[in-house]
């Protein structure tokens, strides 16, 4: 575990402090062992194994008529004799004999002495006589026994986050349940005396509590147990029992407000007695100050207070370090190349990460435009937003038909 405090001049590179928090954090350990269905969105603690052949038998990838390659002429029609069906579920029992052909449906099995399919499109039937066209390739059309997963391969790897495609694969493997890492615990809490939760009457100079509520719906995707320990005020004593209750319970420790400039000084002397944690200055925009380390046995991030601010910094450095923890294999998000429409302001020093509307235009290419006001404390601008745009630390000003990297907020889920 690292847990250097930067000078206060010194801004940590992103790469840097991702590549400084994953040195420092393993998987946890623990596994559960899940009903198929109920292992959606849940990590593989193990490869899992195809008990059979995928496919399963050798099939037709097209209706047509099975056929053996050998009564086929590159150039000339062939004239062959159909002896019967094959339906998906209902094979043909015979065996294709020379100059002999069998209906045959997509999915079907394909009858024994046949080993290529001529789509019907290429063909003219007349009772059981059939044309065939020139210009077929052996074994055309033909789904091999094994030929996407072996028997004994790997269907699935460790570390693979199970999305519909996995559970859907899983189930025409015929395997009934799966090992799972066991959920991460995340507590979690808002420090501020002037922050309210929702329901409670605000006064003059108070705010309600977003950060919270963001928190929630970001952990709640990422498939973590959650522990909402409210909002703790700025008092030594409560900010000291409530790091100590979220560390006796929670695997990891996740805290708003309270490490800006002034108020770092006083959590980090409660930090500082509890465990041990690094005061970093992130050369990212919004999201400059995090805190990074241990309390007790828990993993600790504390964010940034500014809402903004605190769901940039969620997203860039806390889900990549908890995927990690959760035993995923992929944990970076994509990122896509977009003409920008529209010229966007940016002074060189950190990472910025603007947030952006994507989408395409009349051409078919992606083009993106900001949201409008950038600053961290303006949650509107995430909810209009569909991507960040990520600009790189040394870049000054884009300009309009500039292209630029952008991170889609949404995938397919
Ligand atoms: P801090 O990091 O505590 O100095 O907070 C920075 C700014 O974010 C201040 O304007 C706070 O009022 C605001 N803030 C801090 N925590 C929250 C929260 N949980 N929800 C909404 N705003 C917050
Ligand atoms: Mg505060």
């Amino acid at each position: 575990m690292s847990a250097e405090t930067s000078a206060p001049s010194t801004f940590l590179p992103l790469d840097e402090a991702l590549q400084r928090i994953r040195a420092g954090l393993s998987p946890v350990e623990g596994y559960q062992q899940l009903a198929l269905r109920d292992a959606l969105g849940r990590v593989l603690a193990e490869d899992v194994l195809s008990p059979i052949d995928v496919p399963a038998y050798t099939n037709s990838a097209m209706d047509g008529y099975a056929v053996r390659a050998a009564d086929l002429s590159a150039d000339a029609e062939a004239t062959l004799t159909v002896v019967g069906t094959a339906f998906a579920g209902q094979p043909y029992e015979g065996t294709v004999e020379a100059g002999g052909a069998v209906r045959i449906m997509t999915g079907a099995m394909l009858p024994a002495g046949a080993d290529t399919v001529v789509m019907q499109e290429d063909a003219e039937r007349d009772g059981d006589a059939l044309t065939l066209r020139p210009g077929h390739k052996p074994g055309q059309h033909v789904r091999h026994a094994g030929e996407d997963i072996a028997a004994g391969g790997t269907a699935l790897a460790a570390g693979k986050r199970l999305r519909p495609s996995e559970i859907g694969l899983l189930a025409s493997l015929g395997v009934p349940e799966v090992r799972v890492r066991r959920r991460l615990r995340v507590a979690f809490f808002s420090t501020g005396d002037e922050l309210r939760s929702i329901g409670e009457p605000l006064e003059e100079g108070q705010i309600y509590d977003s950060n919270r509520y963001t928190l929630h719906g970001m952990l709640t995707r990422l498939g973590v147990e959650q522990l909402d320990m409210g909002v703790i005020p700025d008092r030594r004593e409560a900010v000291e029992a409530a790091f100590q209750q979220a560390a006796a319970v929670a695997d990891v420790v996740i805290t708003s407000g309270g490490v800006s400039v002034g108020e770092a000084d006083y959590v980090k002397e409660t930090l500082d007695s509890l465990g041990e944690v690094g005061f970093w200055k992130i050369a990212m925009k919004p999201g400059k100050p995090l805190a990074f380390g241990r309390v007790a046995d828990a993993v600790f991030f504390g964010l940034p207070g500014n809402p903004v601010s605190a769901m940039a910094t969620f997203y860039q450095v806390v889900q990549p370090a908890l995927r990690h923890m959760l035993g995923e294999d992929e944990v970076l998000p994509v990122r896509l190349q977009a003409r920008c429409a529209e010229r966007l302001k940016k002074r060189p020093g950190r990472q910025d990460f603007q947030r952006g509307v994507l989408r395409h235009d009349e051409t078919g290419q992606l083009v993106v435009a900001s949201t409008g006001a950038q600053g961290s404390h303006v949650l509107s601008s995430m909810s209009r937003a569909n991507c960040f745009i990520v600009l790189p630390a040394d870049s000054g000003d884009v300009e309009a038909g500039g292209m630029v990297e952008v991170q889609p907020f949404e995938g397919l889920v």
